[in-house]
């Protein structure tokens, strides 16, 4: 974790031009290796920018695999997902083309915070993503194992760093490309591990990758080792459904892309899930065989927050555990047990599956497993993930410390984006942390680092009540468009319309004012309290729970029954009334900020000890440590939330 030893000159393994480079060899803008969730989605967007692109991974029939739960989004997922599709990335529009059951999170809470979440048909997603890259424009496709990185000598106008500049396969080929985008996964000397066994391998049935790792090592990267783990695999014939919760899937489904009107398969048709626990038996099992099983004893970090049976039994005893009982695909034989991730030897794993219930006559079809690999500290790349190290090479996915096929998917939109923008000498494309999650992402990367598995949450965003799943392409969309051209016409076209539509319906919501108890007469079901001498606008009214657009619009019907002729605009008509407040004293904390920039920090603050202020830890460390004199400073220390920055400000102007 020694940021420092990035400075530090490594003689690299990695081949210079002149070192044998076949001078035939082909030539590309752009070389993304890995064609998993942060490959797939870089070497697509490269090429929606224009740039002549290569994807270079193991086989052509493991793109777009899952390697383990059969599902998209979530909780934080969810909002990834509609940000990458606002720059018209793969995912959210290839998922809705797959789904078997959607359900959206949290939907007790406000929209801001719902979880857009979907069961997954795996070979359905694989098929729809490989028809999907292979059709991309612009697009090549290559199956070889890259080892090792062509650089060029540094140049002394640029700042001594060297430049990447090819590739070397397996085979001895070279590819020539202007920039290069890493996105290996968990393959960079991925280890896999079930009971005491250990065997090289990126995933199950893959190779690792080994030759790149060392690369990347002496050039200099700081290089870090992580674990996950992967549930068994059951025979869905010899569960006994009929014992257990089942859950349905929503109706209607929310789609996850924006330019989906519906999703392939009627809420009618998808599969349900079904909800089982672990019990003290399950407890037992694993307490007793600790000693048979490798990846628990290893230190490694693993996942916070998808952690194996083994982690929760050992940090929370004596509790049941939720386990899903999840469906793997329409035609699969196969049900995914989601919360049941297990590096037991395999004939343990299927004594523990049979102690659960419903699961008493499974048959398990392949082992759970866990993997342990390298990744690189994320301190090493910039907010448009080139390396500091090492120009025009780019790092995405979980090569950087993350976990999951959207924080991945995330990633490796903005790596191509910028992969293609710095080979036609353009300024990065950047989202800050007040713009999206993949803003809040990529700084938390970059300037904390991690080091356990980093997945998003609602909760890491400060100003989650704007980032919403529902206004993403009002975030993203037109810089997508304008600035960087990775957003089709087709795309731009309807976020314009969806823009508009929205600004005109607000600003006629606000115009129509009635008394209270008139409205109270034209909408009964609404609890309005009335108080005569007050009207009321109807994008008041539009606030209460119990009144939606279609009760407005039959209140209403001129001029607002055409607001309701589209789904999507009704519904987020009525998301932008919730939030109307809210958010203008959001907007008005920003600007308190930006008013009290040059705002003096008493030099004798002790940020440590500080009461009656509320501020994370590694926020008072920061600030002690640095001891900046403004607030305008102390808001661009990296790390330093804006919230804190708003409490600090309160804070100071009181004291003074
Ligand atoms: P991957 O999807 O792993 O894709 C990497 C790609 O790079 C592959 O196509 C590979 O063939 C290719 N590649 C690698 N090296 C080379 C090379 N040298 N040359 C050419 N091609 C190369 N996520 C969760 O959210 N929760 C979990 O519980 C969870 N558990 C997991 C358990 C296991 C066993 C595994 C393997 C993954 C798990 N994941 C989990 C992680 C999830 O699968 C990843 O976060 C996601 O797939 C990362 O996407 P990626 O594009 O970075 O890498």
């Amino acid at each position: 974790w020694v940021v420092a030893s990035l400075t530090k000159k490594h003689p690299p393994l990695a081949r210079f031009i002149g070192d044998g480079a076949a001078p035939s060899a082909p030539n590309f803008d752009v070389v993304v290796i890995g064609g998993g969730h942060a490959g797939t989605e870089a070497a697509a967007a490269a090429a929606r920018c224009g740039s002549r692109t290569l994807l270079l991974t193991h086989r052509v029939d493991t793109i777009g695999q899952m390697s383990c739960n059969p599902s998209f989004g979530g909780i934080g997922k969810g909002h990834l997902m509609r940000e990458v599709d606002a720059l018209d990335g793969l995912c959210s529009r290839i998922c809705d083309q797959s789904g078997v059951h959607y359900k959206v999170l949290n939907r007790r809470k406000g929209p801001a915070v719902w979880g857009l979440r979907a069961q997954i048909d795996r070979k359905l997603y694989k098929r729809n993503m490989q028809k999907e890259i292979l059709n991309t424009p612009l697009l090549t496709v290559q199956e070889g194992a890259v080892e090792d990185l062509i650089l060029t000598e540094p140049e002394p106008e640029h700042t001594g760093k060297c430049r990447v500049s090819g590739v070397v396969l397996a085979d001895g080929s070279t590819v020539h490309a202007e920039s290069v985008v890493l996105t290996t996964g968990t393959f960079l000397r991925g280890v896999i591990v079930i009971g005491l066994e250990m065997h090289p391998a990126g995933r199950l049935g893959d190779q690792p990758s080994v030759g790149l790792a060392q690369t990347l090592e002496k050039l200099g990267f700081v290089v870090g080792r992580l674990k996950t783990g992967t549930p068994p695999r059951i025979a869905k014939e010899s569960v006994n459904f009929s014992i257990l919760n089942k859950q349905t899937p929503d109706n209607p489904s929310i789609p996850f892309s924006f330019v989906s009107e519906t999703v392939w398969i009627k809420p009618e048709d998808q599969l349900p899930c079904y909800l089982t626990h672990t019990n003290p038996r399950v407890d037992e099992i694993v307490l007793e065989n600790l000693h048979l099983n490798s990846h628990i004893k290893e230190t490694t970090r693993g996942p916070r927050y998808c952690p194996s049976i083994e982690s929760k039994v050992l940090r929370f005893p004596n509790r049941l555990h939720q386990v899903w009982l999840e469906p793997e695909g329409m035609d699969s034989e196969l049900i995914y047990p989601q919360g049941l991730s297990v590096t037991l030897p395999a004939e343990l794993q299927e004594k523990m599956i049979t102690c659960i219930k419903g699961l008493e006559k499974a048959k398990m079809i392949q082992p759970g497993y866990g993997v342990q690999y390298d990744y690189l500290d994320p301190r090493q790349i910039t907010p448009s993930l080139e390396t500091h190290l090492v120009q025009r090479l780019f790092f995405a996915g979980q090569i950087n410390g993350t976990t999951g096929y959207e924080e991945a998917a995330a990633q490796g939109v903005i790596a191509g984006i910028n992969a293609s923008l710095r080979v036609k000498h353009k300024p990065p494309f950047v989202v800050s942390r007040t713009e999206g999650y993949i803003g809040v992402l990529i700084d938390d990367l970059t300037t904390l680092g991690t080091n356990e598995p980093y997945r998003m949450f609602t909760s890491r965003a400060e100003f989650r009540l704007s980032l919403r799943p529902d206004n993403a392409d009002s975030r993203l969309t037109f810089r997508g468009y304008k600035e960087v051209g990775c957003v089709s016409q087709q795309r731009y076209e309807r976020a314009s319309w969806m823009k508009s539509s929205l600004e005109e319906g607000i600003s006629v919501l606000k115009s129509i004012e009635f008394s209270s108890s008139k409205w109270k007469k034209l909408i009964p079901e609404a609890s309005i309290s009335i108080v005569k001498s007050l009207p009321l606008r109807a994008l008041d009214v539009l606030k209460y729970e119990e009144v939606d657009m279609k009760l407005l619009a039959k209140a209403v019907p001129e001029p607002l029954k055409k607001y309701v002729e589209s789904r999507e605009l009704a519904e987020r008509l009525k998301i932008e009334a919730t939030y109307e407040s809210v958010l203008f004293h959001q907007q008005q904390q920003i600007k308190e900020v930006q008013q009290d920039e040059a705002l003096q920090l008493p030099k004798d603050l002790d940020y440590l000890t500080l009461r009656d202020v509320s501020l994370s830890y590694e926020v008072r460390e920061k600030l002690h440590f640095i001891r900046p004199e403004t607030i305008g400073a102390a808001s661009r220390i990296p790390g330093v939330t804006p919230a804190a920055i708003i409490n600090l400000l309160r804070f100071v102007k009181t004291t003074q």
